[in-house]
């Protein structure tokens, strides 16, 4: 019987430990101590963003973006379809309407011609989601968020070192949220980050994070807060990760580049595509394939694990109601793709198997 090979695991190594040990020595094992600041100031400085609020996960790293804003009930938050829940979740919690529209077929991005459409009086922002590692049209984006006085926040969740036109994805937002949950590109266990380029934006996020406690008065609350904290033991084991981000991507980008290599001949199948002026840093393996349960059985027998694509959020009866319009892309999408690791490749003997078994499967590709 074959071994499981899993479809993502933390990439760590004796770096990792070492800072995760200090922090532990040091007895600062809550959310105060010198990692905290080194991995906020080590991973703005990474992106090329000015200020960094780490938070306890990604999905409040969202929330935190949303209510620095002040969006709240009334106002219109437009996401895409295919994401995972967690982006249109946030918008929820602050009281505002989602407002889902479909991707795009190149990038499995929101579609900014779908965006510009559901725009209205009360839209104040746009979630964009630089889905599996891919990143979005920024330029497209930027133009209609400036034409249209809105805010434009990235969910960067699985996509840190993402480039579009050389720039690094959450360099661009007004708000940009990080994840670095264990299956994701760099990984604190648990725990996520806000970064921006506004001091009063930061200051706001940081008072949130804390039980909106005043900075200056101790245990005096001017605004309803959280505890939406980074412990210095992940922010340790984050700080190993910043200094290890080249080759924790390269290692991604290798693994990616061996199966571009020979899927790009099978018919049946199509591999996330890389576009011009974008560096996709692959999250996952991401395939589209016509009979995908024949394609995820064949990876099944030969021990490797995959995943179907996220379901397109329009077809989940809780929130169906906030589509504007048909996500077609999406729904196409979340039934036809497939994900599988990023960070192991199988043995030559595995492979080989799996390229022939793979070429004999005899459709044509849903996308052509
Ligand atoms: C993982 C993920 C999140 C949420 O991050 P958590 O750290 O799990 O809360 C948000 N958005 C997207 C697109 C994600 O993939």
């Amino acid at each position: 019987m074959t071994t499981q090979t899993p479809i993502a695991r933390p990439n760590l190594s004796a770096l990792e430990r070492e800072y995760l040990m200090d922090a532990y020595d040091s007895s600062w094992i809550s959310s105060k101590g010198e990692y905290i600041d080194k991995f906020e100031s080590s991973f703005s400085d990474y992106i090329g963003q000015k200020y960094a609020v780490a938070t306890s996960n990604g999905t409040t790293a969202l929330h935190l973006a949303l209510l620095a804003l002040d969006i709240k009930p009334g106002d219109e938050v437009i996401l895409p379809s295919l994401t995972f829940a967690a982006t249109i979740n946030a918008v929820l919690y602050v009281g505002a309407t989602p407002v889902i529209v479909d991707v795009s077929r190149d990038d499995w991005c929101i579609s900014c011609d779908e965006v510009k459409a559901a725009i209205t009086t009360n839209t104040k922002a746009i979630i964009v989601v630089h889905l599996y590692g891919q990143p979005a049209n920024i330029d497209k984006l930027n133009h209609i968020v400036k034409e249209n006085s809105l805010y434009l926040i990235e969910d960067c969740a699985e996509a840190h070192g993402a480039e579009f036109n050389g720039d690094k994805v959450g360099s661009f937002g007004d708000v940009s949220c990080f994840s670095f949950f264990a299956n994701k590109i760099l990984t604190t266990g648990e725990g996520g980050m806000c970064l921006t380029s506004s001091e009063l934006l930061q200051n706001k996020m940081r008072i949130l994070r804390d039980h909106g406690m005043d900075p200056n008065k101790r245990y005096w609350h001017n605004v309803i807060g959280y505890n939406y904290r980074l412990t210095n033991l992940q922010a340790a084991i984050g700080c190993a990760q910043v200094e290890r981000i080249a080759e924790i991507i390269q290692h991604r980008k290798k693994i990616y580049d061996q199966y571009s290599q020979w899927i790009g001949d099978i018919k049946s199948m199509a591999i996330q595509a890389q576009i011009k002026n974008r560096k996709l840093v692959p999250w996952l393996i991401n395939i589209i394939c016509e009979d995908r349960e024949a394609v995820a059985n064949i990876f099944k027998r030969l021990g490797l694990e995959t995943r179907n694509f996220f379901y397109s959020l329009g077809e989940m009866p809780i929130y169906s109601k906030y589509c504007v319009a048909d996500c077609i892309n999406s729904n196409k999408l979340s039934e036809s793709g497939l994900s599988f690791s990023a960070l192991d490749c199988p043995s030559e003997e595995k492979l080989s198997l799996l390229k022939m078994q793979l070429g004999q499967l005899r459709h044509e590709c849903p996308v052509d």
